[in-house]
């Protein structure tokens, strides 16, 4: 039975391809844009550079600042160089951190955004901004911040190492996880989770093992894409609220957490998401209990699954617990301080999801 449901599409332009960077001066021009910005972090600096030169004389500079959660101060000063520079646009390349330093650009200055992503997060497909002052993150909806266009190419990643990408890449199978049992769920977005699910599924494990296998890297990309797309289009519910209280309180690292949460959050829901449970049990290549396949996943391929080794205290956890409860949000299960703070439990010693033997 189809439940009822409201749709609403956002804007999306992609260009996906290995090579597809090559095409970034047609999209500049297609949106009419003479000077722009090109955004990165320091440590991709060479690849900001890279692209830069493939847009030859539109490129008013590279401004190698981005860091994780877009510090205000850092989105000051990459408004003020675009403002002194005369762009009339920016290219933000990199991860969820030069695609937000864009993003904080595009909420002052409306400038239009071009994302190149290099990481799976997936920011690039979603109008969600958020900005870091005095320890506290704002976040917001705005459709200005949405990137235009987005330029998918797959060589770009091959640099990014095994670890970041099997993190990166859960993370990105988390907003597909909680996009399947989100309240504003609907069949065809419903649809880019399951499929970008698979794709990922599949495709890390390839991409770990060896990093310049090509096909797998843009295999794990189209995942990223239609993950990163369902992020846009649903509400986030237990897993991403424990996330961003943990990174938030704690300063845990943002797809790491992501990664040692997911299997506990979906283990908690799985009993009231049974739609959600078979679409993953699909993806997942026709397991029972989509939640343990995620956390042999992870185990699979070598990344954290643990909140204890990213660093957490275990006298953290009731305040986490208290935390995560403070305000109701949608979820399919209800949400109790007991419940959570057992998942966080689990989740900090690094034993199975829901009371499954290692
Ligand atoms: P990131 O952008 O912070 O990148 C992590 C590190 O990897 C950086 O040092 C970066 O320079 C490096 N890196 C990136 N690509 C590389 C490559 N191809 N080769 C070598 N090194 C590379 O990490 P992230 O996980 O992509 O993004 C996390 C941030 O994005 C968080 O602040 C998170 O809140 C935000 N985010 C926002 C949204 C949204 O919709 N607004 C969605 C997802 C994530």
């Amino acid at each position: 039975m189809i439940v009822p449901f409201t749709y609403q599409a956002l804007p999306m332009r992609v260009v996906f391809g290995a090579g597809s960077v090559a095409k970034l001066p047609d999209e500049v021009a297609a949106l009419g844009l003479h000077r722009v910005l090109v955004v990165c972090s320091p440590e991709q600096e060479g690849t900001g550079r890279q692209v830069a030169a493939a847009l030859g004389d539109t490129a008013a500079g590279v401004l190698a600042e981005a860091r994780m959660h877009v510090p205000v101060e850092v989105a000051h000063r990459a408004r003020d160089v675009a403002r002194e520079s005369g762009a009339d646009g920016v290219v933000a390349v990199g991860g969820g951190s030069a695609v937000g330093l864009g993003k904080a650009i595009a909420l002052e200055h409306g400038l239009p955004v071009i994302a190149v992503p290099t990481t799976y997060a997936g920011s690039e497909m979603t109008p969600v901004w958020g900005l870091t002052e005095g320890g506290q993150k704002r976040t917001g909806r705005d459709v200005r911040v949405l990137p235009r266009s987005v330029v998918y190419d797959a060589e770009l990643t091959l640099t990014l190492p095994g670890q970041l990408s099997a993190t990166s890449g859960m993370n990105a199978i988390a907003h597909a996880v909680e996009g399947l049992y989100a309240p504003d769920a609907t069949p065809i977005i419903s649809l880019m989770a399951e499929e970008g699910t698979r794709a990922l599924a599949a495709a890390l494990p390839r991409v770990v093992a060896d990093g310049s296998d090509l096909e797998g890297r843009g295999e794990a990309q189209y995942g990223a894409w239609l993950c990163g797309a369902v992020l846009a289009a649903t509400t986030m519910s237990l897993h991403h609220k424990l996330c961003h209280t943990l990174g938030g309180t704690l300063d845990l690292p943002h797809a790491p957490t992501h990664t040692v949460v997911l299997p506990h959050a979906l283990a908690y829901n799985q009993p009231a998401a049974p739609a959600a449970v078979a679409a993953l049990s699909r993806a997942l290549g026709g397991v029972d209990d989509p939640a343990r396949e995620l956390w042999e996943l992870a185990g699979r391929l070598g990344a954290p699954r643990s909140l204890a080794e990213l660093g957490m205290a275990e006298a953290d956890i009731p305040r986490i617990a208290e935390l995560a409860v403070a305000s109701p949000y949608a979820n399919p299960r209800p949400v109790t301080r007991e419940g959570v703070e057992a998942l966080l439990r689990a989740a900090w010693a690094g034993v199975p999801p829901g009371g499954g033997t290692p």
